[in-house]
């Protein structure tokens, strides 16, 4: 079963099966993402990706309930003086993930998965420091598998290899912000909030390390706001793009349920680099 819980009432929750209960609980900044597409590009992704992986989920193990709960719009997003980012503290992050997932853990339930759109290393790692501290105090409760999903083949995850999605991510590499990949989800999901001018923007190409220096990006992005190839996207890539992300969060999420296979799926790659996580003290 899959449900959406601000439609429930509690005792929805209190006959549910709490050991064969799984939530998602989503969180994505409000941002700018380019001249073509809305703010509220992560949100959106964010959403869709929850829905449906929570649909894949309740059809692929009838026995889970699948509740999902609605986005909460923050993030640690700095993409620089934007009107409409809206990019907050790392601190703040952890702290509402955490106060978060221990509210759901309170009513009894084993399986929360944190979802996010928002693919900045330094806001995933956050998120699954609130993870690992909720996990310390009650045993293995929460995952939040995006910052290995994002870094997939770096974490040895495996997916539908997809021939088209390959050739893209060939030919239109390190496409980060508001390129090919996030205008062609939104060409999925909300085809009418995609500007048509998407087919008429530069192509702003930054390498991965470039993207650690806030004035190199800064003068890049300047005056556009995205970091890549926004002409390159399509309609039918956006369906590809938003089916695997679906999956994948499926796949963690089943594994997680039945705490078989899901430990890849726990940390960024760079959460190993103590710099990158944020101090607890
Ligand atoms: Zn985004």
């Amino acid at each position: 079963m899959k449900t959406e819980l601000l439609e429930e009432n509690w005792t929805t929750l209190a006959q549910a099966d709490m050991d064969k209960t799984v939530i998602f609980v989503g969180i994505a900044p409000v941002e700018e993402h380019g001249r073509h597409l809305p703010l509220g590009v992560d949100v959106y992704e964010t959403e869709r990706w929850m829905r449906d992986a929570a649909a894949l989920l309740a059809e692929r193990e009838p026995t889970l309930t699948c509740g999902i709960l609605p986005v909460i719009p923050l993030g640690f997003a700095n993409m620089g003086r934007f009107p409409g980012n809206v990019h907050v503290s790392r601190k703040l992050i952890y702290q509402v993930v955490y106060e978060t997932i221990s509210a759901v853990a309170g009513w009894g339930v084993k399986n929360i998965l944190v979802i996010s759109g928002h693919a900045d290393p330094l806001h995933t790692i956050a998120v699954e420091q609130a993870c690992d501290t909720l996990n310390r105090e009650r045993g293995m409760t929460a995952l939040a598998p995006m910052g290995a999903i994002f870094s997939a083949a770096e974490k040895g995850i495996k997916g539908e290899p997809h021939e088209e999605l390959a050739h893209m991510e060939a030919q239109y590499p390190n496409d980060f912000h508001a390129g090919w990949v996030e205008t062609s989800c939104m060409l999925d999901i909300r085809p009418e909030l995609v500007g048509d001018c998407y087919r008429d923007r530069p192509d702003i190409s930054l390498q991965g390390r470039e993207l650690m220096d806030g004035g190199r990006v800064a003068a890049a992005i300047a005056g556009e706001g995205h970091i890549g190839f926004p002409r390159a996207a399509s309609e039918s890539l956006g369906r590809l793009l938003n089916e695997d992300s679906a999956e994948k969060i499926c796949t963690a999420a089943e594994r997680f349920a039945a705490r078989q296979g899901y430990e890849c799926y726990q940390h960024h790659p760079l959460y190993e680099i103590p710099a990158l996580r944020l101090r607890l003290d």
